[in-house]
């Protein structure tokens, strides 16, 4: 089985679940860019973090066998900080990047007129650059929340079909399949959405455009989520193709619009023995 996690922030993760996506299946996946979890105080922040997300996290991930991919952006948290925005001037040279396959986390988050400007801003960047774009949707005021998000991408110079419109649920699966847009569904271990609702999703909806993700991260989250929404899938007689559609081609057609994907990582045992700058403490 391949699975292509689209969503998976690894910065925050250790290298043990490096190891365990690859058992257990992760081939690539897609990091893209977000807050710390504490305010950032300048844009130098945000360069040094894209810097990491285009050179040291998708070294770390090719030791274990893993194709690393980004999006950046700036997150609709830190849209509504003055100390934060100017990294908007700064993006472009960034989006050029051979690592970068989509504009993103961008959406809203409290839906203030500081959120609006910088949606609009970033989809005009993503359709400058040729780029799709990952779109979060908010998790207070989910279907409110949605239909402005799609009411703005309509409004931009983005197609729906390279949009990814995120953390989306039963409540708002409808209104974003009828978008045009890809749908993606974020799935945690106790709060939110689970593998077992997933499935009854894709039984519903089913398995065009739709994109599963860990979304895991800093938080109460867990790197196998794709793998336990594949086997819940087989589990509940979908189709090894069902699960490869859902887990590996839809995310490679999604983010492959930015004819950036790489997605030839040799496995861990071809790689070459004396690396060892991932050691503890060196
Ligand atoms: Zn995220």
């Amino acid at each position: 089985m391949r699975i292509f996690d689209p969503h998976i922030h690894m910065t925050s993760r250790t290298t043990d679940d490096y190891r365990a996506m690859y058992d257990a299946g992760v081939r690539a996946l897609v990091e893209p860019s977000f807050w710390l979890g504490q305010p950032r105080t300048s844009p130098a922040s945000f360069f040094d973090y894209f810097d990491a997300l285009l050179g040291w996290e998708p070294f770390r991930a090719s030791q274990y066998g893993i194709a690393h991919h980004c999006t950046l952006a700036l997150n609709p948290k830190e849209a509504n900080d003055p100390r934060c925005t100017p990294v908007l001037d700064a993006l472009p040279r960034y989006l050029v990047k051979d690592g970068v396959v989509a504009v993103g986390e961008i959406g809203y988050d409290s839906m203030t007129p500081a959120e609006d400007h910088a949606l609009a801003a970033q989809l005009q960047l993503a359709a400058d650059h040729g780029l799709p774009a990952l779109v979060h949707t908010p998790h207070r005021d989910k279907l409110a929340g949605l239909h402005r998000t799609i009411d703005v991408i309509r409004e931009s110079n983005l197609p729906p079909e390279h949009v990814l419109l995120d953390h989306l649920n039963e409540t708002t699966v409808k209104a974003a399949a009828d978008s045009g847009c890809w749908a993606g569904f974020s799935i945690y271990p106790d709060t939110k959405m689970d593998e077992d609702r997933m499935v009854t999703i894709l039984r519903n909806h089913g398995t065009e455009k739709m994109i599963v993700n860990s979304a895991a991260d800093w938080g109460k989250s867990d790197p196998l989520k794709t793998r336990k929404v594949a086997d819940a899938m087989l589990k509940a007689g979908f189709t090894e193709d069902d699960v490869d559609q859902v887990l590996w081609r839809n995310p490679v057609a999604f983010y492959g619009q930015s004819g950036r994907l790489q997605l030839d990582v040799p496995a861990p045992d071809q790689l070459h023995e004396g690396n060892s700058i991932l050691r503890g403490g060196e």
